[in-house]
């Protein structure tokens, strides 16, 4: 499973961070982003990474479960699986 945020539509509530840390993060920028797991969703510059569809992460099998809930219960509707 990958999953992506689009960020256009993000709220910033922070109910996938909440949900389902290690893939969800909010940034400076009061948006949520996707990282791999262990990883963060910064690059070294402090730029935002894995942003829109292009910026997929792969969810591992044990998180799937509260990634799909996140996505059921994102407000913005903008957490999208694949
Ligand atoms: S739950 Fe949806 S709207 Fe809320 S911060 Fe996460 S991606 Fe953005």
């Amino acid at each position: 499973m990958e999953v992506w945020i689009d960020q256009d539509l993000c709220t910033g509530d922070g109910l996938c961070v909440e949900i389902c840390p290690p893939v969800f993060e909010l940034l400076d920028d009061g948006l949520a982003y996707v990282k791999a797991v262990g990883a963060t969703a910064i690059s070294e510059s402090g730029e935002a990474i894995n942003k829109g569809a292009t910026g997929r992460v792969l969810v591992p099998a044990e998180l799937e479960d509260a990634v799909v809930e996140a996505a059921g219960d994102c407000p913005g509707e903008c957490i999208f699986i694949d």
